[in-house]
């Protein structure tokens, strides 16, 4: 999953085929972070190739990678053997349930999960956004200075000209929350998912089993879509992406099984796209393979007839 926030790009785990999907939908964008859930082969294997892509493309901004500690020992490996040098740092960070990346106005989080070896989610997390600034109120108040207005949403407090200060919480509403995705990479249901998916924006949850399969699930330490949709209930998301479904399965049934708990639920697939806009601005938008090239839009259509 490519998270494009600001001018950030954020990409979270690195499977076989990351970079050709990169490059048919969104272009091979210059990634700030790689966030690794864990080190099973279809989460890492497209790693050594990424990288070393970077680095014929000249890159010179260092790249961060976090994970799970095996991380380290996977990188040293790769680094020794498959990548060699490369013109541009990298930073691997291990990460338990700290803070894997900060941004500018906004942090990603490690959530331990349930895998059967070290494992985690990521909860990217915005801060609360200031209140409404309402300027009919603080004119009543005395402050006729726009340059004043500008104080006062910075959290400062204003002296009027007739000498009364005039504080933010005056005229600055309530605290308007941030977004929250949520993802879960794999694993069993788990208490540590719920908790961070509180209120989530959008949830991706695996579920790599449907409930008939739940003892499989149990064995091999993973989700059914009925353990993702009742977390996503559970947590009172917004959104409940399903990913990592196994080939065995139509997706339909999946969709099915969620939606009888969760009724916004769907499987995401390669080059969907999800908008998530404030939550004052709407709800989030799924775009089915909203993110794949136009001309393969059209070769599809051509065929499809
Ligand atoms: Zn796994
Ligand atoms: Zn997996």
């Amino acid at each position: 999953m490519l998270i494009r926030r600001g001018g950030d790009r954020i990409l979270i785990d690195c499977g076989e085929g990351t970079q050709r999907q990169l490059m048919r939908s969104t272009g091979l964008a210059d990634l700030d972070v790689i966030l690794i859930t864990h080190l099973h082969a279809d989460h890492v294997l497209g790693l050594p190739g990424l990288v070393k892509t970077f680095g014929l493309r000249d890159r010179d901004k260092p790249l961060v990678i976090a994970g799970p500690p095996a991380l380290q020992q996977f990188w040293a490996a790769m680094r020794r053997t498959v990548i060699g040098t490369l013109p541009y740092d990298i930073e691997i960070v291990p990460v338990h349930h700290e803070v894997a990346w900060s941004g500018e106005d906004y942090r990603i989080e490690a959530v331990p999960t349930e895998h059967g070896i070290p494992s985690v989610g990521y909860a990217l997390i915005e801060d609360d956004r200031p209140g409404r600034f309402d300027a009919d109120r603080a004119r009543e108040l005395g402050v006729t200075d726009v340059r004043e207005f500008g104080v006062l949403q910075r959290g400062g407090d204003v002296v009027t000209e007739a000498g009364e200060t005039v504080r933010p919480a005056d005229v600055l509403g309530e605290h308007r929350l941030g977004r929250k995705i949520v993802y879960t990479g794999d694993t069993a249901a788990c208490s540590s998912v719920r908790e961070a998916a509180r209120d989530a924006t959008l949830l991706v949850h695996e579920a790599t089993f449907l409930q008939e399969d739940a003892e499989r699930a149990r064995q091999t330490h993973h989700s059914t879509a009925l353990d993702a949709a009742l977390t996503a209930a559970a947590a009172n998301v917004r959104m409940l992406a399903l990913t990592h479904v196994s080939t065995r399965y139509v997706p339909r049934t999946l969709e099915e099984e969620a939606t009888a708990v969760f009724d916004t639920a769907f499987v995401a697939r390669d080059f969907d796209r999800i908008d998530l806009p404030f939550p004052e601005r709407g709800e989030p938008v799924h775009e089915p393979r909203g993110g794949r090239p136009r001309h393969e839009s059209a070769e599809a259509a051509t065929s499809e007839r």
